[in-house]
């Protein structure tokens, strides 16, 4: 299988970032949890709902750390 070409106009900071974390990590969509590793799009292939790549830390979510 070989990959299609890289036809994508420049995309934001943003998209680059969530694009590279699925490449890498196991993500799912939080609407349908499908799997998005490898996604090329800030989208999910499979609901259709756009994604976003947001900022985290487990200290942040107090309330739910599985130290509490
Ligand atoms: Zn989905």
């Amino acid at each position: 299988m070989t990959e299609p070409p890289q036809s994508t106009p420049s995309t934001n900071n943003g998209t680059r970032h969530l694009l590279a974390f699925v490449a890498e990590c196991p993500a799912e969509c939080p609407v349908c949890d499908y799997s998005l590793r490898g996604l090329t799009q800030p989208r999910c292939p499979e609901c259709g709902a756009e994604l976003e790549l947001r900022v985290g830390s487990p200290a942040s979510t107090s309330a739910r750390g599985p130290w509490r």
